[in-house]
């Protein structure tokens, strides 16, 4: 990937997370603190502001830093779940990696963030948008349907029970609300798959 590639993809990523950050905040409220919004926001303005030196690496290291300063900057439980899955994706993708080789990444980067929060698919939470997307890489999807099954994904936690994170507190009172965590993965996940599509 190009380095003006990875420009855009910070941007984008940034862009929309900071344009969701209230919508981000009111899912968070309903079922968790509700501070979501703020904790991303605050982590891909980070991100957005050390752009260059990110662009300027090989995407390995690149990736990996850019985890490492979602870690630091991003905070509660998700910041270590997302900082996880950035830097191993940097562990185990290619400088110029085709479709397949970011497929067995995305992959494993998955398992690292599941091994990370201790937690499954089906406990609503960011994996439950994270899995199918994986699946529908795997299945060459287009980026249209991958962005369609992202926000599909996202919209299935609604009637889910959460067992991991701060709203599984609630118990069955957290159903009939949406995951912030699966819904700003599925944001990340159109911004990348956007940008990706437009510029290919
Ligand atoms: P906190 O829960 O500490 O306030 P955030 O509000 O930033 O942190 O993030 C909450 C999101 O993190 C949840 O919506 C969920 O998607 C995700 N999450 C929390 N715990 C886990 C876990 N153990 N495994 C996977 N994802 C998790
Ligand atoms: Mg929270």
């Amino acid at each position: 990937m190009a380095t003006a590639d990875l420009s855009r993809l910070i941007e984008a990523a940034a862009d929309t997370i900071a344009a969701h950050a209230d919508e981000l905040t009111a899912l968070d409220q309903a079922i968790g603190d509700g501070d979501h919004g703020l904790n991303m926001k605050r982590g891909f303005e980070a991100v957005r502001a050390e752009a260059d030196a990110f662009a300027a690496k090989p995407l390995p290291e690149a990736l990996k830093a850019i985890g490492t300063k979602l870690v630091m900057t991003v905070g509660g439980a998700s910041g270590p779940l997302f900082g996880t899955l950035f830097m191993a994706l940097g562990k185990e993708i290619s400088a110029g990696p085709d479709r397949a080789t970011l497929t067995m990444a995305f992959g494993k980067a998955i398992e690292a963030v599941a091994a990370r929060g201790k937690s499954q698919t089906g406990q609503k939470t960011m994996l439950d948008v994270l899995q199918p997307v994986h699946e529908a890489l795997a299945e060459e999807k287009t980026a249209a349907e991958i962005v369609a099954v992202a926000d599909r994904a996202a919209q299935a936690t609604v009637p889910m029970k959460a067992l991991r994170g701060r709203a599984s507190f609630l118990g069955d009172r957290s159903i009939g609300h949406m995951d912030a965590g699966a819904r700003s993965t599925a944001l990340l996940v159109r911004a990348v798959a956007e940008t990706i599509e437009r510029h290919a």
